[in-house]
């Protein structure tokens, strides 16, 4: 039985939480060296005493002054900004991190981590949809484990050859005998939807996730399928899939996380009932396996599972992704960060739902283009995607007044 030793980034949101859930089933197994978290300084501290952190970090200073009163007498210590998170990522005393940040605000500790050659845990997608490149390579030249928290990825990653990720293998899914990677999609709140009802949509009715208990941004993707849209560019970097091999299929119920597809015709996949703590659980022990606190999956009472086709009348955001993905360089950090923009400003209430799509589609068409040699050039494009969704939305107002 291996000890973990543990820094988890956004531990006070929906994947931290049931991050720490499974780590306190298994005191044993872990030790929590540090955990981080941005507007909840109350749930942090609460955290940081029960699990006895050593370190919390927050990013601003004012925060870290109220988070500092709340720790009074404990032994964490409270460390503020940006470099603070990337420190705690790399300490040498910690082994694994759970990058669980939401956004691309993730990126830079998310880097840190795989620098420093830790197991990572990653859950924030952004960081391969902005930089997948640069974070696989980071991974690759520093000899950190790549462990990927997101369902879909972790039943791939279930499904997927175990000499596919054996330090030497030639990291082409064909050679392995792969022929298509499926990710399996909800179709969220709004599958069976009357189209012509789409343009009402409110923040509520999108973050109401049928299956999943999510933050507010992920799950208003969800809605839009640009989760899906932005899994499909997680795979293409986690398992070097070219696009034309990653295929989403819609399944309401949500108990096949994704599958994989080999030559002779097998379908291998990954179920179980809808609950993060199993893909937490088996990136947490990696390859052990531990209890999770998750049901056992009752396909008898399930009954039925079905599939069907996305579409994307109805889902113009997916076909926006696998077009980023296509046009490859900074296409999908434009795309990324033009989405936080605008669901920030959906879930606002300063937006109709359907100015999520036409905004992205006018952002990639404006930048379309931009280079994207380096980090710094990403960090640009993702900045200028964000001026340019902000000015698309104002735009939009000055004709609608
Ligand atoms: P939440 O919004 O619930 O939590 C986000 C966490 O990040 C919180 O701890 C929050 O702190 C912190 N945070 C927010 N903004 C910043 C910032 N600018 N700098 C530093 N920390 C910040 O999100 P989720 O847990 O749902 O998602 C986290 C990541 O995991 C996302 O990338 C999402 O796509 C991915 N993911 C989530 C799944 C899920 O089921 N929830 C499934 C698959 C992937 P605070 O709350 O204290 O303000
Ligand atoms: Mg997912």
């Amino acid at each position: 039985m291996t000890l973990h030793a543990l820094t988890i980034l956004g531990a006070t949101g929906t994947i931290g939480v049931n991050t720490l859930d499974v780590v306190a089933r298994h005191p044993d197994r872990f030790r929590v060296i540090a955990l981080t978290g941005q507007n909840q300084i109350e749930k942090l501290a609460q955290q940081c005493r029960q699990f006895q952190a050593r370190y919390a970090v927050v990013l601003d200073a004012d925060k870290a002054r109220a988070l500092e009163a709340l720790l009074a007498g404990s032994n964490t210590e409270v460390l503020v900004g940006m470099e603070a998170l990337e420190y705690v990522s790399s300490l040498p005393e910690v082994d694994s991190v759970m990058a669980a940040i939401v956004g691309a605000a993730g990126l830079r500790p998310a880097l840190a981590a795989a620098r420093a050659g830790k197991r990572v845990l990653l859950a924030n997608k952004e960081t391969l949809v902005m930089a997948g490149r640069f974070f696989m390579q980071a991974v690759h030249d520093h000899h950190a484990t790549l462990l990927p928290i997101d369902s879909e990825h972790n039943a791939v990653f279930q499904s997927m050859p175990a000499a596919y990720f054996e330090r030497g293998s030639n990291r082409n899914p064909a050679a392995h005998g792969v022929r298509r990677v499926l990710l399996t999609a909800s179709g969220g709140p709004f599958r069976t939807r009357e189209l012509d009802t789409l343009k009402d949509i409110t923040p509520e009715q999108a973050i109401a996730h049928p299956n999943w208990v999510m933050g507010k941004k992920i799950s208003v993707d969800s809605a839009t399928m640009m989760n899906k849209g932005l899994e499909v560019i997680e795979a293409h970097w986690l398992f070097n899939a070219p696009p034309e091999q990653i295929e989403v299929v819609i399944h309401p119920q949500s108990i096949v996380h994704s599958m994989v597809e080999y030559l002779d015709g097998s379908v291998l996949a990954q179920l179980s009932n809808p609950d993060m703590r199993t893909p937490i659980a088996h990136s947490l022990v990696y390859p052990e396996r531990i209890e999770a606190g998750v049901n056992w999956l009752d396909l008898a009472r399930i009954g039925t599972l079905t599939f069907e086709a996305p579409d994307l009348r109805r889902f113009p955001c997916l076909g926006l992704a696998y077009q980023a993905l296509a046009a490859g360089g900074a296409a999908p950090a434009i795309l990324n960060a033009a989405n936080e923009e605008v669901v920030a400003a959906f879930l606002d209430k300063q937006i109709p739902y359907l100015a999520i799509p036409a905004t992205l589609d006018a952002v990639l068409q404006r930048l379309a283009g931009q280079p994207a040699e380096s980090l710094e050039d990403l960090m640009a494009a993702d900045a200028d995607a964000r001026i340019a969704a902000r000015e698309l939305l104002a735009l939009d107002h000055a004709h609608r007044a």
